[in-house]
């Protein structure tokens, strides 16, 4: 039988093979800096943009290479980041906190459009639109029922597609038509990192790769933080950590769960067939609890796609054929197409769903973006930037949010393989 993997297969991001991350000064780190920052993927090097534009000296480590974490793993879909309905919201606090949480998603959205173009950044963003479909009948009439509520008390556009016409879409009739989002979004989620990072360099931004952060103490009015390679003083410390939070802010690592994240890259595709199945070139999604999201690549010559196919980490090359397993399941046609890259990351949910921003014992920090951090993690990174320079334009619309943990919880979601194991028999069982 002929293997489902290349022969020249990698177990690391699709995205990696053009993107040649800037060499980064191996100095020793200063004795002090104003803000330190913990963590070098988008919410870290937005929020080191603001504070270093500011004018205070800043530092951003991270325990691996500069975006190690989901920031260059990511599909590069780009959504308002909010999973909650504005009805939703507005059961759990009120009318006015429900609008202002759904504007921050569109403001997200539109700020992160207008951030590459003006600093330029080279990194395939395109206003694609994102085709959402149902997996089943009843997913279809729900959508058409929520289509109201689901842009109410915002200003986001969306449009229904029947199965009917859902080939004008989609090449496939798996689905039971679906939604569109036209202004949804897509990069290429490292070429943006790296824009980013040359960006924050350039600034004065000095940041330092392999240099986990073991230790954060109060250290008179700011902070002492302590790695192998040496320790800072701060005035200020963000904590950007999302996914990959641990026990330095146990307070945090108590509040957000990790899940892995899955992704595979088929390998380029015939002539023609990416115009067939992907004609309009959208980012897609479905209506499952267990989502799969998928793309063309850049260059349209292969497709990108993911999904929460497992609740451990796990072997990529064994999510890598569960994940191809669902791609022949809607498109039929690329049985045979195999796959080149299997890759995961760790994002962080909460558990209400919502990102959060703020400050406790004095620590900063933004997470928890439950899986759609593209433009939030960029948005709230250059909010908390803001509120650490005490700029009042920091204030965001999630200010104030309880960030709940549960009793007993200390960061290992051992009830996640239960959870995902409930989601995918409801999926199944189409309700
Ligand atoms: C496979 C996959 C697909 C995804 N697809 C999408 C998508 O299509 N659209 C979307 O909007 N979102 C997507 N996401 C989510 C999105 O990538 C994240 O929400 C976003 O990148 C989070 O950025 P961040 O900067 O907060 O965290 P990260 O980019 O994860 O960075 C956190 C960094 O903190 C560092 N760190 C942790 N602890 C320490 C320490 N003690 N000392 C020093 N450094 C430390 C880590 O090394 C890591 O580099 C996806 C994620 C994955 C994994």
């Amino acid at each position: 039988m002929a293997s489902l993997f290349t022969e020249d297969f990698k177990t690391d991001p699709y995205w990696w093979e053009d993107v040649h991350n800037m060499a980064l000064a191996g100095a020793a780190l200063p004795s002090a800096a104003d803000v330190v920052v913990i963590g070098s993927g988008y919410t870290g090097l937005n929020a080191a943009l603001q504070t270093v534009r500011g004018g205070r000296s800043t530092l951003v480590l991270d325990a691996e290479s500069a975006g190690w974490g989901c920031s260059t793993r990511n599909g590069g879909q780009i959504s308002t980041s909010i999973k909650l309905t504005y009805d939703q919201l507005a059961t759990r606090f009120n009318r006015r906190r429900a609008s202002a949480i759904l504007e921050e998603g569109n403001n997200a959205l539109t700020w992160i459009e207008r951030f590459v173009e003006e600093e330029n950044i080279d990194c395939n963003f395109s206003v694609c639109g994102r085709f959402h479909a149902a997996h089943n009948p009843a997913a279809y009439k729900k959508l058409g029922n929520t289509l109201r509520t689901r842009t109410r008390g915002s200003r986001l556009e969306a449009h229904l597609v029947s199965r009917s016409d859902q080939r004008s879409e989609l090449g496939t009739d798996a689905y039971h038509g679906g939604i569109v989002f036209p202004n949804h979004a897509s990069l290429h989620p490292a070429r943006y990192h790296t824009g980013l990072l040359r960006r924050a360099h350039e600034a004065g931004v000095s940041i330092h790769a392999h240099c986990p952060v073991s230790v954060i103490e109060k250290q008179g009015a700011g902070f002492r933080v302590i790695s192998p390679n040496g320790s800072v003083t701060a005035g200020d410390v963000v904590v950007a950590s999302n996914g990959y939070t641990g026990s330095i802010t146990p307070w945090q690592r108590r509040r957000v769960i990790p899940i892995g994240s899955y992704m595979i890259a088929t390998e380029p595709l015939a002539d023609g067939v990416i115009d067939t199945l992907m004609p309009r070139n959208r980012i897609c999604s479905d209506t499952r609890r267990m989502v799969y999201y998928y793309r063309p690549s850049p260059d349209r010559s292969r497709i990108l796609f993911g999904g929460r196919v497992s609740h451990d980490e796990t072997d990529t090359r064994q999510s890598g054929a569960l994940l191809h397993r669902e791609l022949k399941a809607i498109f039929p046609e690329l049985a045979g197409a195999r796959v080149s890259h299997s890759w995961m990351g760790f994002v962080a949910y909460t558990f209400d769903t919502l990102a959060h921003i703020g400050t406790h014992n004095g620590i900063h920090y933004a997470m928890g973006y439950c899986g759609s951090g593209v433009s939030m993690a960029s948005y709230l990174g250059m909010r908390i930037g803001q509120q650490v320079l005490g700029d009042p334009e920091g204030k965001t619309g999630f200010d104030g949010l309880n960030f709940a943990t549960r009793p007993l919880y200390t960061g290992n979601p051992w009830f996640l393989p239960y959870a995902i194991r409930y989601y995918k028999w409801r999926d199944r069982h189409s309700f």
